[in-house]
């Protein structure tokens, strides 16, 4: 639906058009060609101030208000401009604002791109000084005049997005289905930027084991090299704002097979098959990314069967020791963050998953799995870039998969006190604990659900 749009797309509402220069200031000029008694333009709260030199183009008043401001009688094809440091929003260092890694800029775009309800989406053309690159979530059209293009999807204003300015490497990787934009943040040479996109194709590899193609047309990844803890691989994480993104933290320094061997970057990538679903749809995002992140390498050849159930068995073993078992998987994930109760919420969540697609795939006879039906929501629902409550999207993938199992067992699971007990579901699948170690029965009367979870699917 979205590619249909795109390729029939008459001239979208409002234009942007952004002028970068490499004193960090960026011109921009927005124009909308829809005529209202009142336009009103909106920032994030206290963004307005980040705006110098604002005008309207063919003069006219601009009254600051509330978290933008207003222009009264805006006529057809009106246009507005300002200028705006990028360099001054990285120096304050503040996450949802901006940052500076090593030379580059990690800016949000709603601390200085004024939106307006004119019917979405928004277009928008970058002109770079030579040898700059721009990382954004934004859907890349095919440059014009020397032009960088965009199309800028509609999110909600909350969700936050980030977009990169400096002189960093890019890497496009183009697989069924999508592509995936690097950039690679915090003074990384072309060598490494290399290095990271052969590690971005081993990944995709393992999400593409899901159902054969990437979720969405295009994912931003920003690559921040940084000094990580330990692994190679530090922090990641999935954005939303204005198109789909995924940040990670890398040593470039590490060997790629250490990089490879990391969970983080599939895990992340996982997020991307499911809609944003909410503080109270954590345990099961993360549930579903937790389950993946061992599944999808598996399927993919990067882990043995084996490594991928004792991987998810020592998951489900943290899960059972963590605390809050007196609170229900609702309540203690409305507190996650505060409680530091991760490892529950995750664990639980990924439980609920593996439980699905046992029953989904008993009840249909190898039919039907979870990666069927996210692939149908896929087709039908992920690209509208829209929030789902928890209980419609497990509506919703019920209702795709012709079944009762999601909804039924995500009020179990949402509900239930401590963890669940997995005792009858390893027995069923032949998975058996001893002695510090999983052996597997193939005589239990789910071997083969066991063995098929861990193999690509054949359609
Ligand atoms: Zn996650």
């Amino acid at each position: 639906m979205v590619l249909l749009a795109l390729s029939a797309a008459p001239a979208a509402a409002v234009r942007y058009e952004l002028d970068y220069a490499a004193d960090e200031r960026m011109r921009v000029r927005v124009c909308v060609d829809e005529a209202a008694p009142l336009r009103r333009f909106r920032l994030d709260p206290g963004a307005a101030a980040n705006l110098d030199d604002l005008a309207r183009e063919r003069g006219g008043t601009l009254a600051r208000r509330g978290r933008g401001f207003d222009a009264a009688d805006w006529k057809a094809g009106e246009c507005l401009a300002y200028t705006v440091s990028l360099g001054a929003l990285a120096d304050r260092q503040a996450r949802d604002v901006g940052a500076r890694v090593g030379g580059d800029l990690v800016v949000s775009p709603m601390q200085w791109l004024v939106a307006t309800d004119a019917g979405a989406p928004a277009d928008a053309t970058l002109r770079l000084p030579g040898g700059y690159a721009f990382s954004t979530p934004w859907t890349r059209l095919p440059d014009r005049e020397g032009l960088r293009r965009y199309r800028i999807p509609a999110t909600p204003d909350d969700w936050a997005g980030m977009v990169a300015v400096g002189r960093f490497p890019e890497r496009d990787v183009t697989v069924p289905g999508g592509v995936l934009r690097i950039a690679a943040l915090g003074g990384m040479s072309g060598d490494e930027a290399d290095k990271m996109a052969q590690w971005m194709r081993t990944v995709v590899r393992g999400a593409l084991a899901a159902y054969g193609r990437l979720p969405l047309d295009e994912i931003q990844v920003k690559l921040i090299a940084s000094k990580t803890r330990g692994g190679a691989v530090g922090f990641g994480q999935s954005t939303r704002g204005q198109g789909q993104a995924l940040t990670i933290y890398v040593d470039p320094k590490r060997p790629v097979e250490e990089l490879v061997a990391d969970w983080t970057a599939i895990h992340e990538m996982s997020h991307v098959a499911h809609p944003y679903l909410g503080e109270s749809g954590a345990w099961l995002a993360e549930g579903l990314a937790s389950y993946w992140q061992n599944v999808l390498r598996a399927r993919a050849g990067q882990l043995t069967s084996d490594q991928a159930w004792r991987l998810l068995d020592a998951g489900f073993g943290r899960g059972m020791k963590a605390r809050g078992a007196d609170m229900t998987l609702h309540d203690i994930t409305a507190d996650m963050h505060a409680r530091g109760a991760y490892m529950r919420v995750y664990w639980a969540g990924a439980a609920y998953w593996l439980g699905v697609d046992v029953e989904l795939r008993r009840a249909s006879r190898g039919k039907l799995g979870v990666d069927v039906a996210l692939s149908r929501f896929q087709q039908c629902c992920l690209a509208r870039m829209r929030a789902w409550e928890p209980e419609a999207f497990v509506a919703k993938l019920d209702e795709l998969a012709g079944t009762d199992v999601f909804a039924r067992r995500w009020r179990e699971a949402d509900a239930r006190k401590g963890f669940p007990d997995l005792a009858p579901l390893y027995a069923a699948l032949g998975i058996v604990r001893e002695a510090g170690a999983l052996r597997y029965d193939d005589g239990a009367p789910d071997a083969a659900i066991r063995e098929a979870i861990m193999r690509p699917p054949r359609d």
